[in-house]
Parts: C-alpha cells; structure tokens; sequence
C-alpha cells in the first residue's frame, strides 16, 4: 500500500475575508509532486464553500457566490483572540465547520504526516487550529507547516505552532528533506498519467475556475513587499507550458475562468505574456481572465491593452498604489508620472469598460497622509478607474517593516495578529478618523463609473 499523506488548507480567521479567486496553489503544486512521487494524497480544504455536509446540516447562512466563481466563504462569528479584544470589529472563522472538518481528519487511517499550509501571517490562529484539532485525531503522526507565516514568521510559528517541524526554505525539495529528516522515506517516481500534471485542482470538491502561475517573483523591490524575500529570483514558465496548462482545463474540465496569481504577470511580456496570449487568441476560445494580483501599469501598451482585450481579460487589477499631489514616492519605482493615464488610455481604447478596470490605491502605510490617499482616489477616478483601497499590512523581512515597527502602536514584532491590515496598524487615531470620508469618496467614485 501506498504511504499516504495529508495536505491541509487551514481556515482563515480575520474580521473579513473574500473569495477573491482564492485557492492554495502551492499546495496543490505540492500535491502533484508527492503525488508522481508515489504517496497517495488525501486533501482537506477547510475552506472548501461546496462541502455537501455543511450544505446539508449547517445552520450557518450560505456563503453568496458572485461572478467568475468568486464569492463568500462560510462563516462563523467567533471570539477574539486576547490581543485583538480591544477592537470593536466582530472576528469570524472563514470555511468549514470544526465538527466537519475532524471527521474528513477521522476518516483517514494511518497518514505518514500530515502537512498544514499558511498564508497571511496574522491569520496563524487558523493554522494552529487546523492543528490541534488534527493532533487530537492523529496524535503520533508528525505535522509539518509550510507556507507564507511559516516563512515570514519563523521563529513564532516554532514557538508556538506545535508542529513537529517548520519548513521557511523556498521550495518542494525542502518538504522532502524534511519527510526524510523524520523516517518517512520517499517511495519513489511512480507517473500516473491518469492525473493531470498541473496542480492538483482535481483534488479539490469543485473547481469553478483555476488559478494559473506563470512566473515567480518579481524585478521590482517595493518596500513594502514581501515578493523578493518569498521568490528571490524572477522565472517565467515557457509560454507553450502555459497555453497547454489553459487548454487541459478548459478541454478537459471545461473551465472558462483563469486568475494569474503572478506578481509580475506583464514584465518582460514580449517574450512572455504577449506570445502566451498571442496562441490563446489563435485558437478563438470563449475563456475570462482575471489578474486580481495587480498588473504593472507601466508594461500596459497599446498592443498588450488589445491582445488582453481580445482574449478575454475581464478583471483587470492595476497597482496604482499611491500619487502624492503629481510627486512620485520612494516607496517604489514600478510606476512614473504619467503611466497610469497612459495605461488607462489604452485599456479603454481597446475596449475596456471602467466596471472592468480597478485600481488598488495603498492605505494605512507609515508617514502617509490620509490626504495622499483622497488625491490618489481623485487621480483613479480622473483616469476612470475604480479605485480600491488596499490596507496596509506591515510583513516582516521587507524594506518598510523596521519603520513599520517604528511608527506603529501595536507590538508588530512579537505578535503576527497585529500585521492585520484591517487594524491599519501604521495609522494613529487621526489619521483613522479619516477613514470614513476616503471610503465615502470611493463610492462615489465607483457610483459615477458604474
Ligand atoms: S511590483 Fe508588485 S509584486 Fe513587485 S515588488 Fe512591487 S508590489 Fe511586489
């Protein structure tokens, strides 16, 4: 028999969160690989909006699914952990029922280790659950964690995670010393062609659409980005490997809807993107992109505008971040004066509409004025873009982070619960009180676009 493993995609506990073409890639990918190296895998979403038992017995309020396979996740109001009891927000557990997920943790006899993956620092609460409930069932079999708070937060997640062992080095290879550093030995490469290459979608209940990467890291350093500590070195995958990967899900699985997780999706785009999208629109398929993680407004010409156009881009996300009154900060050099009307010019004449077009302006960073924030907004609107706003979330082993430090009120050093940006935790109380008026400002803004 097969040594089996399982992969866990943890909750998320937040005061807010969206299904935002939101799915663990890197698990996934992980799965395929100790999948064609012969365990057999057993994974368990716990974010999971189509598990039939909640459908079935939950008493919770269905989560509303929107456009594109985007939407709400299950929810449960729960209470605060001690250091977030100070805010007035409710807190909640995003996913699946504790109950539920035991008994697919039950289910399964015998696993060689089980393996939790993290995302967002400050939602670590999450991840020790998934933990200790996993323990309770499973309690001789090692838990490793993986994945961004692992990473970021190293010293933390050992200290307090209580799994056997923390993976922070980049990579698969890793996870597979640390298999071996605990006995479990690697069965070896056993290709089942029956599955697909790709990440291991298929493991997943339901797939309303696919989360596509095509490229790791990213040439710029932003400051407050934790893009070159996660991914130091930018690749992009061959553009042929790409297409394949669309047509297998959309022939196979008749998917429609593809969001490009990549950090620098357009850099470089004449010997990427641009031939990618060139053969897509050769073959005239009835496919929807989205790029929730931002596109470089910069890269955006009149060409590239056409050909995301014509393939089916309908989610277009820029990162306009910030426009200090016409003067460009230090805080990046992704963006120049006049790039982003630029950019909007040529997305609206190759046919974009505004509803499609949004830009993330920044809020909430160290030494900005709410005032900077309202003139960006002005700035998106000008240009007919959507804006949204996008809080602040100091991370650790980024340029800002010591000046996050610095000028925030919160302990963000000892504690990842205070990197949650809807505590905008770089603002004081001043700063704050303004919040009301800029997302005032934003709705109208979008009301006129609408
Ligand atoms: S351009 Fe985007 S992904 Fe790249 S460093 Fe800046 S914020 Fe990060």
């Amino acid at each position: 028999m097969k040594p089996s493993l399982i992969l866990i995609n943890p909750w998320i506990y937040d005061f807010a969160a969206y299904d935002l073409w939101s799915k663990p890639l890197g698990l996934l990918s992980l799965a395929t690989d100790l999948r064609r190296k012969g365990f057999d895998i057993h994974f368990i979403d716990c974010m999971d909006v189509d598990h039939p038992a909640m459908i079935e017995h939950s008493t919770l309020k269905s989560p509303k699914r929107r456009q594109y396979g985007t939407g709400k996740f299950w929810r449960q109001i729960i209470s605060k952990p001690t250091a977030l009891e100070g805010t007035d927000r409710p807190y909640s557990r995003y996913g699946l029922l504790p109950e539920i997920f035991e008994e697919a943790v039950r289910r399964i006899k015998n696993p060689s280790a089980i393996l939790v993956t993290s995302l967002m620092t400050y939602w670590y609460p999450g991840v020790f659950e998934a933990i200790r409930r996993t323990r309770k069932i499973h309690p001789e079999v090692p838990v490793i964690l993986g994945g961004g708070y692992a990473r970021l937060c190293r010293d933390h997640a050992i200290r307090y995670s209580n799994a056997d062992r923390v993976v922070s080095a980049r990579g698969i290879p890793a996870i597979y010393d640390t298999l071996e550093n605990l006995g479990i030995s690697i069965p070896g490469e056993v290709p089942d062609e029956t599955k697909p290459h790709y990440p291991a979608f298929d493991l997943l209940r339901k797939n309303h659409y696919i989360c596509l990467m095509t490229s790791t890291g990213c040439p710029y350093r932003c400051h407050y980005c934790a893009s070159h500590f996660l991914f130091p070195e930018f690749i992009q995958t061959d553009p042929d490997e790409i297409l394949a990967e669309i047509l297998f899900w959309h022939r196979k699985w008749d998917i429609r809807d593809f969001a490009f997780y990549d950090d620098a999706l357009l850099v470089s785009s004449n010997t990427h993107t641009e031939v990618l999208l060139d053969r897509v629109a050769r073959f005239n398929l009835d496919l929807r992109f989205h790029t929730p993680n931002a596109i470089h407004v910069r890269e955006i010409t009149k060409p590239i505008a056409r050909l995301l156009h014509q393939t089916g881009f309908q989610t277009i996300r820029l990162g306009l971040e910030a426009s200090d009154s016409g003067k460009r900060w230090d805080l990046d050099k992704k963006i120049s004066k006049g790039d982003f009307s630029r950019a909007m010019e040529h997305l609206r004449g190759a046919g974009f509409h505004p509803g499609q077009i949004g830009a993330y302006i920044m809020m909430g960073l160290p030494g900005q004025s709410p005032d900077a924030v309202a003139e960006t907004i002005h700035h998106a609107d000008r240009c007919g873009a959507i804006p949204y706003l996008a809080e602040y979330s100091p991370i650790p082993h980024t340029q800002l982070w010591e000046k996050a430090v610095d000028t925030s009120m919160f302990d963000l050093s000892s504690e990842p619960l205070f990197h949650n940006n809807s505590l905008l935790p770089c603002w004081d109380s001043t700063q704050k009180r303004q919040i009301p008026r800029l997302k005032q400002l934003v709705s109208q803004v979008r009301e006129k676009h609408r």
